[in-house]
């Protein structure tokens, strides 16, 4: 294993992709002082303003340097047409360029699993991590919403009328109104719930707190190296 101090090619752990899941394991495996964690990444790192400003993902969607512009093939069931399944090309992968909706998946859909035999699947296996995970801003019942984790969460604070006015509807066909559709809540209307995160709260952690040399950043397009972490694809490197 590479020393802690000298920058090095040596690594215990190489992440192919910086997304959501190669970021929080970055930020839970660097929290072992012993370790060096290696991610590559192959889009740049995720500084353009509009990954950082509400809304300014939109713009982002249609920016073939920091996403992946894949489209589907062409099929009966769309008449034809090809359709985008775009896809996160930078630091935090989608979670950079996502809606930051916090929307956890029907109970039904993990019990469901963990019926066809997926062990440790079912809703009450899950819930607990979920917990875990979540810091919820705001009043929040305790059954179902963690306050300690590192991903921040909270009620959207502006409620379009329009919006307003589509859940009254709702209601009026019988579909209840829900304050917390991660809650017990099932068939029910509800606004979002939103998470204020991106790679920020996942790896921006691991950058900030580790010791230099002890994890490094590989881009696709970037300048000249700063380090060397992976020559195998002639990537820069870059030190946190
Ligand atoms: C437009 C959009 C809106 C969304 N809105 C929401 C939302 O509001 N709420 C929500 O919960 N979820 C949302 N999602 C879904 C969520 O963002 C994804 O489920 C999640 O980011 C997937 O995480 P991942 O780690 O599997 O992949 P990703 O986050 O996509 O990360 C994969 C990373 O790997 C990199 N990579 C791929 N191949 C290689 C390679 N060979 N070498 C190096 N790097 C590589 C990619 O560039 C990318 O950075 C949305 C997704 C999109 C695309």
């Amino acid at each position: 294993m590479a020393t802690e101090s000298a920058p090095s090619d040596e690594f215990d752990y190489v992440i192919v992709g910086s997304g959501a899941a190669g970021s929080v394991l970055a930020n839970r495996l660097t929290e072992d002082a012993g370790v060096r964690v290696c991610v590559l990444e192959a889009g740049p790192p995720d500084r353009h303003p509009f990954i950082h400003v509400p809304g300014g993902f939109i713009k982002m969607l249609f920016n073939p340097e920091y996403t992946w512009q894949f489209k589907t093939e062409p099929g009966e069931g769309t008449a034809g047409r090809r359709i985008p399944t775009t896809q996160g090309r930078t630091l935090g992968g989608s979670s950079s360029i996502n809606g930051m909706v916090y929307n956890r998946g029907q109970r039904a859909d993990f019990d469901s699993w963990a019926q066809r035999g997926n062990r440790g699947w079912g809703y009450a296996d899950v819930l607990p991590y979920f917990k875990r995970t979540e810091r919820r801003l705001g009043v929040h019942d305790p059954r179902y919403h963690g306050s300690e984790g590192n991903l921040p969460v909270t009620d959207i604070d502006w409620i379009h009328p329009i919006c307003e006015a589509f859940i009254d509807g709702a209601e009026g066909m019988g579909i209840p109104r829900c304050l917390d559709y991660n809650g017990k809540a099932r068939r029910a209307s509800a606004t979002f719930s939103a998470r204020s995160t991106r790679a920020i709260a996942r790896a921006r952690p691991a950058c900030s707190s580790t010791p230099p040399g002890r994890a490094a950043w590989t881009y696709g397009p970037t300048p000249a190296p700063r380090r060397s972490c992976s020559r195998a694809n002639e990537r820069s490197a870059y030190g946190m």
